[in-house]
């Protein structure tokens, strides 16, 4: 089955507010296996809004129009769309009598438009609205379904989950299922070449790269009849993808980085600590996200100045003078310094240059330098990023993250 979604709404078109509903649909008829080929979006104009439902008519079987069932003049959906399939409006006596006991509940007088509301086209199914005044409607006509829902979402989505929902799970045999694999460390162009022939030879389940900051998720995506039999063609896809990348794949679906870090401390029992410059204070706030982690991260200190560097972490004056605050001998004595003074398994270390300003040719914004010291050993990443101050930050506390997860995930 192919749905277009009709979003109606003059403010949708003027910028005024985020079309929020064909994004809602949108992810519950991919749930079912519905494919959604296009969005519309058109403003409180019959005209317009007639050209529309005309088109869509012809490039699916099924229409989902949200907004302009108000009782105002410019809503006007209701009517365009009882005109266009001919179809008479009549009073639904009880979704009027609903209307009347909603605004006696909200101790509010009934206005005489109020009553619009409760015109439905003919055989049409009602559904009720009980978060507020307008119902919405099903009508099937010509091997077509057209269904139309109020534009506020706290009225849309209840009434979509509880009759919309159902009615289209009858209709439809198949419900499609992802598992997103969670990637850090490859960038999305060197991902592609090693799942490439994946991507394109794969139908079912379909594998999709999505780059978000700093990281890659793979999505699989199987239709089947039900979750179990999805989760059984996403199997072994899943097993080749991660044979392939091995401890890149770092998660699976809504899991962040210190998630995963996070809980991989607290599996192993171990400690950390951290000195954070160009961060400040970042990495120690997503570590203390996590809830439980008190019994892991022991200490974070932002040693912004050199002298707190050498005061609170012990690095030398002369390491500072010699190779700069930016440098690995430095962020290595800073990791040391904190592993130490905390007396924690592991030490973390971040030192950089998040811009706009202090960049030189030799140490451009976007350097930066992350230490790991354990009790043992130590060793440090140096990276080089791009894009604005934020960014920066955040891909340097996601980096730390992820060498502290793959240091984690190879002891025994
Ligand atoms: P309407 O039924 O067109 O009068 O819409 C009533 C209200 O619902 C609007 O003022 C918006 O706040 C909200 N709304 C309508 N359409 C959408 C949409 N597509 N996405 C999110 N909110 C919407
Ligand atoms: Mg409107």
């Amino acid at each position: 089955m192919n749905a277009e979604i009709i979003a109606v709404g003059t403010e949708l078109l003027l910028g005024q507010i985020l079309n929020t509903n064909a994004k809602f649909l949108s992810v519950e008829l991919s749930k079912l296996g519905i494919n959604v080929y296009y969005q519309t979006v058109v403003g409180d104009n019959g005209q317009r809004l007639k050209d529309a439902l005309s088109l869509a008519l012809k490039r699916a079987d099924l229409l989902i129009l949200t907004g302009g069932l108000g009782p105002t003049t410019d809503d006007l959906t209701k009517e365009t769309v009882a005109k266009l399939l001919d179809l008479p409006l009549e009073l639904h006596q009880e979704s009027l009598t609903r209307i009347q006991e909603y605004f006696l509940r909200m101790h509010r007088e009934m206005a005489p438009n109020n009553e619009k509301q409760a015109y439905v086209p003919k055989g049409c199914r009602v559904l009720p609205n009980e978060y507020g005044t307008a119902p919405g409607c099903i009508i099937e006509k010509e091997n077509k379904v057209v269904i139309m829902l109020p534009g506020p979402p706290k009225e849309m989505e209840p009434m979509f989950k509880n009759y919309v929902y159902p009615y289209l799970r009858n209709k439809t045999n198949d419900v499609i299922y992802s598992k997103v694999l969670r990637v850090f460390g490859i960038g999305e162009s060197a991902l592609e070449q090693k799942i490439m022939d994946l991507i394109d030879s794969q139908t079912n389940p379909t594998v999709a790269l999505y780059a978000k900051q700093g990281e890659v998720t793979i999505r699989i995506t199987a239709k089947e009849k039900d979750e179990t039999g999805a989760m059984k063609l996403i199997e072994p896809m899943e097993n080749e993808i991660r044979r392939r990348l091995g401890t890149a794949v770092y998660g699976i679906d809504e899991e962040s980085l210190e998630e995963v870090t996070c809980r991989l401390l607290m599996e192993k029992k171990l400690t950390i600590a951290t000195a954070e410059s160009c961060t400040g204070g970042l990495l120690a706030e997503k570590i203390t996200r996590i809830p439980g982690i008190s019994q892991c991260f022991n200490m974070g200190v932002i040693t912004y100045s050199n002298e707190a560097k050498q005061k609170i972490l012990g690095v030398s004056g002369e390491t500072l003078n010699k190779y700069g605050a930016v440098s690995s001998q430095t962020v290595i004595e800073m990791a040391r310094g904190i592993q130490k003074y905390s007396n924690a398994d592991i030490g973390v270390a971040i030192t950089g240059i998040a811009g706009p300003g202090g960049g030189t040719a030799t140490k451009p914004v976007g350097l930066v330098y992350v230490g790991i010291s354990t009790r043992k050993e130590c060793w440090y990443n140096e990276l080089h990023l791009s894009g604005n101050r934020e960014r920066i930050r955040e891909l340097t506390t996601m980096n730390a993250l992820d060498m502290v997860r793959r240091y984690l995930q190879k002891l025994a």
